[in-house]
């Protein structure tokens, strides 16, 4: 039986179902990756896969990277560090995916490989200033804002081209392409509108000079509609790690 107040995570039966059950699921993702891309002509080895193991245990962490899962996301510092310090034997590839905020950069800049949210010039002046020298560059995405809703974050898309610019004059960061979290819809047109939005926009920067690669779009539910409009990395976490039943406002209050 599970032990409620010990794993407070629906999925966590005991050490073995965890791993069978991330194992089954991430496979499963694996498949629909694979299904899409050839849907559209597609090579599914161009489509990164990260897993979004924010709010899930490092065991969750772990049963993904012994099924050969190298990409995982974050949205949360103080979490993302604590994951970070405890799967440091496995060489994994850190995503910080949520909004950032200006004093948490240093960890970020510190610990992370890639940041996928950044959507103003002050969040990256103080990443690459805090990136340690001995360090790779910080891999960027900017987050555009492609659904038109005036509470969501992300970039405006008239404004992209200049923080393009702002960002790729800064010297311990690589701009690499842009990120977007679309308005939720089942409506696969209309997902595949805001895809395209996101799309349009990297193709706007590429033909005035930036020679960007990646476009972060895609997640549990829509994670087909992304592909067929050239997602390069897809964040997928329920879809791998179950059902994620922490309130927001409890994960915040921690940070
Ligand atoms: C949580 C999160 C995801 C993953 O969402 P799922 O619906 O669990 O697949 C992807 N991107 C961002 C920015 C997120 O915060």
């Amino acid at each position: 039986m599970p032990n409620p107040a010990r794993n407070p995570f629906a999925f966590e039966m005991d050490g073995q179902s965890i791993m069978e059950g991330v194992q089954q699921r991430l496979q499963a993702v694996r498949d629909r990756i694979e299904t899409a891309a050839q849907a559209v002509g597609r090579d599914p080895a161009q489509i990164t896969l990260i897993a979004v193991s924010k709010t899930f245990p490092v065991d969750a962490i772990r049963a993904a990277a012994a099924a050969g899962q190298r990409d995982f996301g974050e949205s949360y510092v103080q979490e993302a560090d604590a994951k970070i310090d405890a799967t440091s034997d496995l060489s994994l590839i850190w995503h910080h995916i949520g909004p950032i905020q200006s004093n948490k950069t240093r960890s970020i800049a510190e610990r992370c490989h890639w940041v996928h949210a950044v959507d103003r010039a002050k969040i990256a002046e103080r990443l690459s200033m805090q990136r340690p020298a001995g360090l790779a560059p910080l891999q960027i995405c900017l987050q555009v804002n492609v659904s038109g809703e005036t509470t969501k974050s992300g970039v405006d898309p008239a404004d992209v081209l200049a923080l393009a610019a702002a960002v790729t004059d800064l010297p311990h960061l690589r701009l690499r392409g842009l990120m977007a979290i679309p308005a939720p819809t089942d409506d696969v047109a209309a997902q595949r509108r805001q895809f395209g939005v996101l799309r349009a926009c990297l193709e706007r920067l590429n033909a005035v000079g930036h020679g960007l690669d990646t476009l972060s779009m895609g997640m549990s539910d829509d994670l087909e509609s992304a592909i067929a409009e050239g997602a390069t990395m897809v964040r997928v976490g329920r879809a791998i790690f179950g059902t994620r039943d922490r309130p927001r406002a409890e994960r915040v209050a921690r940070e």
